[in-house]
């Protein structure tokens, strides 16, 4: 059964994370559509891992709509030395959302979950059903942990009290405002950085991490944002399963990746993979027909988003 939740340009709309990467994209395809209160709060405004300041937040400003972008993040690397972060953190941030929700009556809520809530081993590529049939990867399991428990909690709401959250899983993002920060970041962005600064200062290599082997799929973040909105109001509770794939059905292994990324950013030496760095999972390829099935499909492609990505990074990082 289809559900059609329709919002209005003059709905109030929350984006928690308005300044990630995630919710920036989501925060601008918002206006570009022209709805005009939308609600956000920088993270030294209202700390959402604080219960009572969330609570008293949704019951002064009671949004109708809320889209659950606000996450600690981060690659391999920050993944694997901050573990306590990457799941306290979460958890808070999550279930004080979620909860607040509930008690002001949001209309529906949107939570972002990742690709990495999924078996190590799962086959390919992932179907939304695989969720729980296997171990997770080690890397990102305090990470992957806390993004399944917000599942559940959307879902367990949903049972008991008949709400209506929905839980979006992107695949790997990158675009503009992506962190390009070398410890926790990104491949894609690390990448960029990588490449941009050894043909800025005349060096011979650039050093890739693990064997090049890994596979991974990237969704340019402005898709994304297209995709949650329409997901906001095309897909459902009722629909199968609360829980929904996005990402392009396409994947490329991080060796290819780095040569296109060399082609794009116009380095002339050479790449070397360091092997004593992590690999990770190594296949990360989502299902997307569910998301098909409902009529969406991603536009941008790899070459045009780093492109698009790589022009962002020159000209606002002056790190
Ligand atoms: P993952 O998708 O959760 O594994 O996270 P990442 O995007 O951080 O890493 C993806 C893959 O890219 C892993 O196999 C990394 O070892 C590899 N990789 C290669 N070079 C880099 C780099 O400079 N930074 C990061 N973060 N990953 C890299």
């Amino acid at each position: 059964m289809r559900e059609i939740v329709v919002m209005k340009l003059s709905s109030k709309i929350y984006i928690a994370g308005h300044r990630g990467l995630v919710g920036s994209a989501i925060k601008r395809r918002l206006e570009q559509l022209g709805y005009q209160n939308l609600l956000y709060r920088t993270s030294a405004e209202l700390d959402l891992r604080d219960q009572k300041a969330v609570d008293t937040f949704f019951k002064n400003e009671k949004p109708e709509f809320v889209f659950l972008a606000a996450a600690k993040v981060g690659g391999i690397l920050a993944n694997n030395t901050y573990p306590a972060e990457f799941l306290y953190d979460n958890l808070m941030i999550e279930t004080n959302i979620i909860n607040a929700s509930y008690n002001n009556s949001v209309k529906k809520l949107l939570f972002f979950g990742s690709s990495c809530i999924y078996p190590k081993f799962a086959s390919q590529p992932i179907k939304e059903e695989y969720l729980l049939t296997g171990e997770l990867e080690p890397t990102n399991e305090p990470y992957a942990i806390a993004k399944i428990t917000g599942i559940k909690l959307c879902e367990s709401y949903n049972r008991q009290y008949n709400t209506n959250y929905i839980s979006v899983m992107p695949t790997n993002l990158y675009g503009i405002n992506d962190n390009f920060d070398l410890q926790s970041s990104h491949v894609l962005p690390a990448l960029i950085r990588k490449f941009h600064e050894a043909k800025v200062m005349g060096k011979e290599f650039v050093e890739v991490w693990g064997t090049g082997n890994p596979k991974r799929e990237f969704l340019y973040v402005d898709d994304l944002a297209d995709a949650s909105v329409f997901l906001m109001e095309n897909f459902g509770t009722k629909d199968k399963g609360s829980l929904v794939n996005v990402g392009t059905g396409k994947d490329i292994s991080i060796a290819d990746l780095a040569k296109l990324i060399k082609k794009i950013v116009g380095f002339n030496g050479e790449i070397r993979f360091d092997s004593s760095k992590p690999d990770g999972t190594p296949r990360k390829l989502l299902d997307v027909t569910r998301l098909t099935n409902l009529g969406w499909q991603a536009q941008t492609s790899l070459e045009d988003g780093i492109n698009k990505t790589y022009k962002w990074f020159i000209e606002n990082d002056h790190s």
